[in-house]
């Protein structure tokens, strides 16, 4: 029988490390962790938490576990939220993901406020057995490109981080984040090719730097070229998710000027993306976006 490429492990907290006021790292441990896939850059993963009405072995985790989920009443069901993978450490079976811990308003800001050491979670993730190429990585730029343009906001931050520590030194870019405290700017690893133009939230708002500075970086990075008419997303009912590839996966262009690759809050997302294709002129199959949550709306 073939060996399973992506599966669900089962894993308890060894380690809770707040990194910044922000910006909460759990470490798992699992005694299948050795199996844990790392096919890099923002690779993202599925978590399933425990609630206390609901306890994880109600989880199916079979083959056609996402069919039989939502078969169950929609109060039996377990939930799950996406995160990224930030380290993989097979050799003694551990993990590493970052969490924002923010207001606690759902099933996963309820766990990251609460959780303590030998808690336990479901975490759907490639195996070692993935090979090829990972629909679970959306970072996907051409092989040759003179700038990379990373943008988001702290939901955004690890994926952003793993993608910094994976490139060549050789690669240059903009790093323009957004994130909630001015203690959180330190989370972000260095890489010598990168501007960073990292910001807190003030009180201008939400997204206000964000914008800010990824327009900035645009004007700086791509020449202003013809704008093309982009398709509306209706971000409180539809998915806002968009990755050029090939039909094999790949990178959808050989060589760009810029690669954008913008990741956050659905809003601001769906406005950068404008203004980049739309306003700007950036080639759309050299656009990445991803919105990775929306005000006022559960992620399932
Ligand atoms: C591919 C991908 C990768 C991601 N990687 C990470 C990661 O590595 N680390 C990480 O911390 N997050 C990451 N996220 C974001 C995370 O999945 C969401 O923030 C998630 O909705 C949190 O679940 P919840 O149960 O707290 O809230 P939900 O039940 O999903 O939502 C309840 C309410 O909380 C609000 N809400 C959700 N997230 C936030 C937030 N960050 N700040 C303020 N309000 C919020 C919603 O608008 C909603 O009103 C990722 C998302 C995607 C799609």
């Amino acid at each position: 029988m073939a060996a399973d490429t992506n599966r669900f492990f089962r894993v308890r907290v060894t380690a809770i490390t707040d990194l910044t006021p922000s910006f909460r790292r759990f470490t798992f441990a699992g005694d299948d962790l050795a199996h844990y896939g790392d096919p890099g850059f923002d690779q993202r993963i599925k978590i399933v938490f425990p609630t206390r009405a609901v306890p994880l072995a109600a989880m199916p985790t079979g083959d056609d576990w996402y069919t039989a989920w939502r078969a169950l009443p929609e109060a039996e069901r377990p939930p799950f939220r996406t995160y990224t993978t930030r380290y993989v450490r097979n050799d003694v079976n551990e993990v590493d993901v970052d969490m924002v811990s923010h207001d606690v308003l759902g099933p996963a800001s309820d766990w990251i406020a609460r959780a303590a050491i030998g808690d336990e979670v479901l975490i759907f993730a490639p195996t070692t057995a993935h090979t090829g190429v990972s629909y679970g990585i959306d970072f996907v730029p051409p092989a040759r490109v003179d700038s990379i343009l990373l943008a988001g906001d702290e939901t955004a931050a690890p994926a952003i981080a793993a993608i910094l520590e994976q490139l060549p030194a050789e690669a240059t870019g903009v790093v323009a984040l957004e994130v909630p405290h001015a203690d959180d700017i330190a989370y972000l690893p260095h890489h010598p090719g990168f501007e960073y133009r990292v910001g807190a939230r003030d009180a201008a708002g939400r997204h206000s730097h964000l914008i800010a500075s990824v327009t900035e970086a645009a004007a700086a990075l791509a020449p202003a070229g013809r704008g093309a008419d982009v398709e509306e997303v209706d971000i409180d009912h539809d998915i806002l998710w968009e990755v050029p590839r090939t039909a094999k996966g790949g990178a959808a262009l050989k060589s760009a000027r810029l690669y954008a690759w913008l990741a956050g809050e659905a809003g601001a997302i769906k406005s950068l993306r404008r203004h980049l294709v739309a306003e700007r002129g950036v080639d759309r199959r050299a656009v990445a976006f991803m919105g990775y949550w929306r005000v006022g709306r559960a992620e399932n």
